[in-house]
């Protein structure tokens, strides 16, 4: 059976063009710095975000925590969203790996007001831990894509306190089209920045964590003590290199089947699209239906993958291997899922 799967833009599967270049890359032992393939996937990464140097890393998490292994130190305070991946979905790691402690700001949107960030910027006190890190998160994984401005104006109050930022582009290219700009326009609103191969890009496994050559110099390091240093990594990084170059500027279809989908999903009856949640790939919405696990297994049975709703709210992700046929097969399923009132 061949799925239709809007779990995520993780499940996408590496291109003909990206097995092609993993089977061809030339390889050697990156923990010598000797693959040629990972040196040459770094290269283009850090070019493409507009820092010094990259690194190449086994996962978004591994790049994030990383991030923060290297930015701070033991017993620091880090400031993010509690809205943010690397406070809501890694698992607790930065207790475990940077041992810091997270000062979470409630802001659903990723978005605390410059106010209430410079608020929670702590003073020099023999009581208090030091402010070591200030993270964002650019495309939001509420589906919404933060406004440059903004960024910028974190970016300002940072300086002001010599504090560093951090941004989890986990979806960066997603923002930049969305915003209608180059990447590295967002990543200049941060000193570090990591985004994925593997989502919406479709390389099989991989992310990057980039910054200032002192910086991925440590970072290298860091990723060495946790077990992240890979040998003939080539293999993977030739994909990555696919992905950068030839998958970045089809995320506007995604992003286009992501509307098209709510438009069609927005005609059923007591279905309703969080219309402001609509600037990426992800279409989030609450139905009026008693029985999620039903709707769930009804589309599987229907060959669609879906996840379980995360309190009352489903998110449904476009990515390249969904089509515009696809589309509609999956909202005329849940229509039909509602109306038969299952
Ligand atoms: C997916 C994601 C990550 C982590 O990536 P993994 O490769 O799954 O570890 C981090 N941040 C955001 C915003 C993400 O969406």
């Amino acid at each position: 059976m061949s799925w239709i799967d809007i779990r995520s833009d993780t499940v996408t599967k590496p291109t003909n063009e990206m097995r092609k270049a993993m089977y061809e890359a030339e390889v050697g032992d990156d923990v010598y710095g000797d693959d040629p393939t990972v040196n040459r996937l770094e290269n283009l990464a850090a070019e493409m975000v507009g820092k010094e140097a990259a690194l190449f890393v086994p996962s978004g998490t591994f790049g994030n925590q990383l991030a923060l292994l290297t930015h701070t130190k033991r017993g620091d305070e880090v400031i993010v969203p509690d809205s943010n991946h690397i406070f809501a979905h890694e698992v607790g790691a930065s207790a475990v790996i940077a041992s810091v402690q997270l000062r979470t700001l409630e802001a659903p949107e990723g978005m605390p007001s410059i106010e209430k960030l410079k608020a929670s910027i702590r003073d020099k006190d023999i009581h208090y831990p030091d402010t070591g890190l200030i993270c964002m998160e650019n495309a939001h994984s509420s589906g919404r894509v933060i406004p440059l401005q903004y960024l910028k104006s974190v970016k300002e109050l940072a300086r002001e306190f010599s504090i560093p930022v951090h941004l989890d582009g986990a979806r960066i290219f997603n923002a930049a089209v969305a915003l209608g700009i180059k990447a590295k326009e967002i990543a200049d609103t941060a000193d570090s920045v990591m985004f994925c191969l593997s989502k919406g890009l479709a390389a099989p496994v991989g992310s990057i964590l980039a910054g200032s050559s002192a910086f991925i110099e440590k970072a290298r390091k860091g990723r060495k003590l946790m077990g992240g240093g890979m040998r003939q990594a080539g293999v993977l990084a030739a994909a990555g290199i696919v992905a950068l170059e030839k998958m970045v500027d089809r995320l506007e279809e995604d992003h286009e089947n992501a509307r098209f989908l709510a438009e069609m999903l927005s005609e059923i009856p007591g279905l309703h699209i969080m219309e402001d949640q609509l600037d990426i790939n992800m279409v989030f919405f609450k139905l009026e239906y008693p029985d999620p696990a039903l709707v769930v297994s009804e589309m599987e049975k229907a060959g669609i993958k879906i996840n379980p709703p995360e309190g009352d709210l489903y998110r449904l992700v476009t990515n390249k291997d969904v089509t515009k046929a696809d589309i509609q097969k999956i909202a005329e399923t849940f229509k039909r899922i509602v109306s038969d009132n299952i």
